[in-house]
């Protein structure tokens, strides 16, 4: 299944679902692709940015997170990686930027967040841990925290 940004000759843009590129454009050819809001069948496909869903939270501001004192240096995956390894390399390069510019205030965290957010506390990007209903709490709040998932090669002391 292929996902498409179209755009027809009034600027109107939607998203068309096809089989693959070739059904896109046998479809188009037959003039059997039209804009849903006014009919025009002279359709542009746009450059769609990559969508990558990582799930809820993105913003990387006060990340919530169980994160260890020690950083494993294998952080940068051989470009001939499979994409999976790719990932995980590209988030421990995320997570060790989010350690070093973050203060790790422990399990003291929901509380340092809101005295942040309230304005008790001076501003700045804390870590710690949270359990979910805290972290759910705290977006309730309007307080914006990240749950940030720690590779399970981030959590073991080395040796
Ligand atoms: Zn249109």
């Amino acid at each position: 299944m292929k996902v498409l940004d179209l755009q027809c000759r009034q600027g109107h843009s939607f998203e068309g679902w096809f089989g693959s590129q070739d059904d896109y454009d046998a479809q188009r050819a037959q003039g059997l692709v039209t804009c849903p809001m006014c009919n025009d069948s002279e359709i542009t496909k746009m450059l769609s940015a990559p969508r990558l869903n990582l799930g809820h939270g993105t913003t990387p501001l006060k990340p919530a997170t169980d994160v260890p004192a020690v950083v494993p240096a294998a952080e940068v995956a051989p470009a001939d990686a499979s994409p999976v390894v790719q990932m995980q390399a590209a988030l421990m390069h995320m997570v060790r930027h989010v350690m070093a510019n973050t203060e790790d205030v422990g399990n003291k965290f929901a509380e340092e967040a809101r005295k942040i957010h309230y304005g008790e506390r001076e501003e700045r990007n804390i870590r710690g841990q949270a359990t979910r209903e805290e972290t759910e709490a705290l977006l309730d709040e309007g307080i914006d925290v990240l749950p940030l998932p720690v590779p399970d090669a981030l959590k073991e002391p080395l040796q």
